[in-house]
C-alpha cells in the first residue's frame, strides 16, 4: 500500500499546514476537525505514515499500536469527555472506498460533548 507524503495530515505532521493542536506525544497528534459534525470533533493520527487501520494493524510496531490506541483515550480524557471524566463520546475511523476515508493518513474521528445519535446516518 502506498502512502501518499502529499495528504494533508502530512503537512500537518510536517508543520506545513497549521491546526488547532488538542495533544501531542511520541506517536500521535490530536486535533480539532476543520468541519465539525458534533460540538466536540477532534481527530487523533498516529505519527508514522500509515494509510488506514488495516495498514497500520499489518505494518507499525506494538509500541505505535499503543500509543495510537492510548491516545485516543489521554485526548478523551484532556477534553474532558471520556467514561471516567465526561459522558462519553464515539470513537470511528473510516477505512479507505466503502468507509468514506478521504484523507489516506489513518484517523480517529472522536465525536463528544453530545448525544452522537444513530450509527449510521
Ligand atoms: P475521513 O472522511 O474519515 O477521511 O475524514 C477526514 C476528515 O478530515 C474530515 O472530517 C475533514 O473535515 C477533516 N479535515 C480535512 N482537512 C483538515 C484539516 N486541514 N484540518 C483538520 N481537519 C481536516
Amino acid at each position: 500500500m502506498n502512502y501518499d507524503d502529499n495528504n494533508i495530515f502530512a503537512k500537518i505532521l510536517r508543520g506545513e499546514i497549521p491546526c488547532k493542536k488538542v495533544y501531542e506525544d511520541e506517536f500521535v497528534l490530536s486535533f480539532y476537525d476543520v468541519n465539525p459534525r458534533k460540538k466536540i470533533h477532534v481527530l487523533v493520527i498516529p505519527k508514522g505514515k500509515f494509510v488506514n487501520l488495516d495498514h497500520f494493524n499489518k505494518n507499525a510496531s506494538d509500541k505505535e499500536i499503543v500509543g495510537l490506541i492510548k491516545g485516543i483515550t489521554l485526548v478523551a480524557n484532556k477534553l474532558g469527555i471520556s467514561f471516567d471524566k465526561g459522558e462519553g463520546y464515539r470513537t470511528l475511523s473510516n477505512i479507505g472506498l466503502n468507509g468514506g476515508q478521504e484523507v489516506p493518513h489513518l484517523h480517529f474521528h472522536l465525536f463528544g460533548g453530545e448525544k452522537a445519535g444513530r450509527m449510521i446516518g
